[in-house]
């Protein structure tokens, strides 16, 4: 149960009992749920959710840490474990090939992959009934942000334009071993429905995003102008001498939109 951590896996397992029991019960897995958990590590959330939903998937990467989570699982429930990167397992795929219309997705994540991490997942949105995820403060922070904070920006627009993001409760250090040298803290993200999401392009919307925040100092008309001129700016209804962390994710919307060919 004690195998030393290892940093490269981004390994900070939770111990304390009453942060277990928060998550669990702010998932409350039923045991018809597909439940999938991402880097179960020892198996601090697996079990009691295993025990909760009767069955699980799990996708860990490090090796060493499946042959002890088979044997912990064995007397729980039925634990089926992906020996696999989480950034290379197809969601929408395993939810096909188990016949289920939407996963409920868990874990605490590796903090050193955690954005990579959330936009796999958004891909997948539509496969994905909830997320439940321990992350860094700061990137919870980060995602839930609305315009005009200063931590506003990418992340921010490109999740809530996927996701309904609900931060739910802080986490300090302590609660992990080895302690993190950060805060963390517990989002439920639920993706939008195929009704709410917008219809943008999504490679143009993300070309949108990432140029308008890389220079967030400028105004739009000057970060966008490789791909919009001031013109087209303005019939998104935006103002080109606006800056991109004033601007609301449906603007953004908008601005991938408009036609470029006027
Ligand atoms: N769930 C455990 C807990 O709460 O104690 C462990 C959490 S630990 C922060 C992150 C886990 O993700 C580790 O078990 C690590 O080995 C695993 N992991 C790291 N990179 C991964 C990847 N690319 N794909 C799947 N799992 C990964």
């Amino acid at each position: 149960m004690n195998a030393r951590p290892k940093k490269s896996f981004g390994q900070h397992f939770l111990h304390e009992r009453r942060y277990i029991e928060r998550i669990v019960s702010s998932i409350s897995p039923r045991a018809d749920d597909f439940v999938v958990e991402i880097g179960p590590g020892e198996g601090a959330l697996t079990l009691p959710l295993l025990a909760a939903a009767g069955k699980l998937t799990a996708i860990e990467l490090d090796t060493d840490l499946i042959p002890g989570l088979q044997e912990r699982a064995a007397a729980v429930g039925e634990l089926a474990i992906i020996h696999a990167d989480v950034l290379k397992v197809d969601f929408t795929a395993l939810a096909h090939r188990h016949g289920v219309p939407r996963l409920r997705i868990a874990g605490n994540l590796p903090y050193y992959i955690s954005s990579p991490i959330l936009f796999h997942c958004v891909e997948h949105a539509a496969a994905i009934q909830d997320m439940h995820f321990m992350l860094q403060k700061e990137v919870v922070d980060r995602m839930a942000a609305e315009p005009g904070s200063k931590v506003y920006g990418r992340l921010s627009v490109m999740l809530q334009l996927a996701c309904r993001v609900e931060p739910l409760f802080n986490v300090p250090p302590g609660a992990f071993r080895p302690p993190p040298k950060v805060d963390s803290a517990v989002v439920r993200l639920i993706p939008l429905t195929p009704e709410q999401r917008h219809d943008a392009d999504p490679e143009r919307l993300y070309a949108v995003v990432r140029a308008a925040f890389a220079q967030r100092r400028k105004t739009l008309g000057n970060a966008l102008r490789q791909l919009l001129d001031a013109d087209a700016i303005r019939r998104a209804d935006v103002d080109p001498k606006a800056r991109a962390e004033t601007l609301s994710p449906a603007d953004f919307v908008r601005l991938a939109k408009v036609d470029t060919s006027i």
